[in-house]
């Protein structure tokens, strides 16, 4: 019966749902014998580094790790780095097949005057660094401001604000890093702005994550009613609307017609707002 022998490189989910395909392709005929290696001690990838802390049931989805790490002929090397511990080379002789899936790092550059001023930080770099990523717990995060924006219009973007507007007591039970929770408690950030480029209907961000927002329990969010009107306008001349689509546009005027709490943080939504400079002498002043 053959036996083949697979490499999978990265321990994120790409890398997981990759073994488990191979393990639903076994038969009486056919059986893989899976390696994957991972450049961390840990595994689960952004799993455990990229969801927000104060959405721990997103991290359910480990389970399903487990599961698939138990099966016979499953094989985790952590703390194996490729091109580094390990060359593809040797991978592609000793191993039938090699898949690589070691995600992605690097955060997009917006390509505008001012990005580069200390303080302003690609969410690929803050959020490992309050998810103790290894590698990014030297990133200098400094809150000692009002007013922070957040430039994107997805649910990246609305984690990052979440973690910037919430009241930081909330964030006690969940597994933020410590040092960075000591961040957030020092934290004079009391107003946070998303600015998403282009109108409501095109938001990246998900009804799920937009209903939870009402619901915070310090913090009040604004999106402004008539934005999400024209939105609405606009999309009902383009004839039948996508049921996701309806869900977030809804969930959005839920938001806009919330009665606030009256509380000292707010987290903002706007949109058709794109930054056009980042200014500041030494660190961010103004966006
Ligand atoms: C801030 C943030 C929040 C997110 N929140 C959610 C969410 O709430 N819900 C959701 O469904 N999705 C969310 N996502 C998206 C989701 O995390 C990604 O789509 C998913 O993790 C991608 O899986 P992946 O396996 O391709 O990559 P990754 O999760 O990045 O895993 C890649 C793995 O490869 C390893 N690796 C890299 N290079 C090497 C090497 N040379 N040798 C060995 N190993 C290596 C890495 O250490 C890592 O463990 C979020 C993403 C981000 C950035």
């Amino acid at each position: 019966m053959p036996n083949y022998k697979i490499a999978v490189v990265g321990a994120g989910p790409a890398g997981y749902f990759t073994a488990q395909a191979f393990q639903k392709a076994q038969n009486e005929e056919l059986t893989f014998s899976i390696d994957m290696i991972e450049r961390l001690p840990t595994p689960w990838g952004l799993v455990r580094s990229g969801v927000a802390p104060d959405h721990p049931k997103i991290k359910t989805v480990s389970k399903v790790f487990e599961k698939i790490a138990k099966e016979d002929g499953f094989r985790l090397f952590a703390n194996v780095e490729l091109g580094k511990d390990v060359l593809l080379k040797d991978l592609r002789e000793a191993y039938d097949a090699v898949v690589l899936a070691t995600g992605s790092t690097t955060g997009r550059k917006l390509g505008i005057k001012g990005e580069d001023l200390s303080n302003c930080l690609s969410a690929a770099d803050f959020v490992p660094w309050y998810n103790a990523h290894p590698d990014f717990t030297d990133v200098k995060v400094d809150l000692d401001t009002d007013t922070a924006v957040v430039i994107g219009a997805g649910n990246v973007a609305m984690d990052v604000a979440r973690m910037l507007a919430i009241d930081p007591a909330e964030l006690d039970p969940t597994d933020t890093a410590e040092y960075a929770l000591a961040v957030f408690k020092s934290s004079k950030i009391r107003k946070v702005i998303i600015c998403g480029r282009r109108g409501p209907e095109h938001a990246a961000f998900t009804a799920p994550e937009l209903r939870d927002l009402p619901k915070l329990e310090h913090t009040d969010v604004y999106i402004d009613q008539a934005q999400i009107t024209e939105a609405n306008l606009r999309v009902e001349q383009m004839g039948e609307v996508e049921k996701d689509l309806k869900n977030n546009l809804e969930a959005m005027r839920l938001i806009a017609e919330h009665r606030k709490k009256g509380v000292e943080r707010k987290l903002e939504i706007k949109f058709l707002a794109a930054p056009i400079e980042i200014k500041g002498s030494n660190k961010v002043e103004e966006v």
